[in-house]
């Protein structure tokens, strides 16, 4: 039988199957061979095969390839990583123009960490009704800026309702994740979506009161309309990605398109000549806040939210 991963408590899996039977499953020790770097070798949103041994126990027999992964690291000194949730078709990235207000920074960094995990993302801007003209203009260069460099988004309200229905549309059948700052509306977006769903993002503590460890994990809830969100602890460690400095370019679509025009293949766009992206920045075809992160996320080694 084939079925995946919506709860790992590190022992037990709760498994789903197509037509919706759940299983709780347990898994063999070969896998826990093969995953030796990880604490934990099934994640939510594995698609698994699985079988019903003679003591009436489903066991795991099987994961499926992986089409992404997000990881944290352990908090213990293991330095083993923890694969928190795979399979996950979208990304949703909720900001705001104000209370709070996001910064370019804050999506730039949430964008890479994305690109560098191979999860589109859909950036979702919130609060649409609550704003003034100059955060609507303010609204309007944000939306020209991640657009014009092929970021889906969408305006929405999760307070009033507005465009919910295409969010549901986008969220339909697949596996999403609801990120954001604190403030930027989640919670009422999520409940707006599912009104009996309470998520836990906020309540992790990775050491218990006697200092230990405790693992966390994640877990995923079925939407009304099809399709599951991850609710994981993990989710402000999203960017949890270490990249060389000749790597970043990669997930900067408009650097990325560029990069084969400069003059030096080895280019990193900082102080070279004849560098295709430098003259774009000039020219402001390049948005100068998208430019000025990438400088700095080149001086940074571990890309951290
Ligand atoms: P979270 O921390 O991202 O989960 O944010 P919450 O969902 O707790 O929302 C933070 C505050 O923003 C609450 O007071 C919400 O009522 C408010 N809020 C959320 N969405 C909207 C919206 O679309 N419009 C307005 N005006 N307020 C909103
Ligand atoms: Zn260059």
């Amino acid at each position: 039988m084939k079925g995946i991963v919506t709860k790992s408590t590190g022992s037990w899996y709760h498994l789903r199957t197509e037509d919706g039977s759940t299983y709780q499953a347990r898994i063999r020790g070969k896998f826990r061979i093969a995953n030796i770097k990880h604490t934990n070798p099934i994640a939510v949103g594995d698609e698994v095969d699985f079988e019903i041994d003679k003591d009436d126990v489903a066991v795991i027999t099987k994961i499926h390839d992986r089409k992404n992964y997000i990881i944290r690291k352990s908090v213990n000194l293991s330095k083993k990583t923890h694969i928190i949730a795979s399979n996950i078709d979208v990304a949703f990235l909720v900001v705001t123009m104000a209370n709070p207000k996001t910064s370019f920074g804050f999506i730039d960094r949430f964008l890479i960490t994305a690109e560098a995990y191979h999860i589109p993302v859909v950036i979702l801007f919130n609060k649409i009704d609550a704003y003034t003209e100059d955060e609507l203009e303010d609204l309007a260069l944000y939306k020209h800026i991640y657009n014009t460099i092929g970021y889906e988004s969408l305006d929405i309200s999760a307070e009033t309702g507005l465009n919910l229905d295409l969010v549901k549309e986008r969220m339909k059948d697949n596996i999403s994740l609801v990120s954001g700052h604190s403030g930027v509306g989640k919670s009422t977006l999520i409940n707006a979506l599912h009104p009996d769903l309470n998520l836990k993002t906020h309540q992790v503590s990775d050491f218990n009161s006697k200092g230990q460890h405790t693992t966390t994990f994640a877990q995923m809830f079925e939407w009304p309309f099809g399709g599951f969100i991850i609710d994981t602890p993990g989710i402000k460690e999203f960017g949890l990605v270490h990249l060389e400095k000749s790597e970043l370019q990669n997930y900067f679509p408009e650097i990325f398109e560029l990069r084969s025009e400069c003059k030096f293949d080895n280019c990193i766009h900082v102080n070279e000549p004849k560098c295709a992206v430098q003259d774009a920045v000039e020219s402001m075809q390049i948005a100068p806040s998208r430019y000025e992160n990438y400088v700095t996320f080149l001086e940074e080694e571990i890309y951290n939210q």
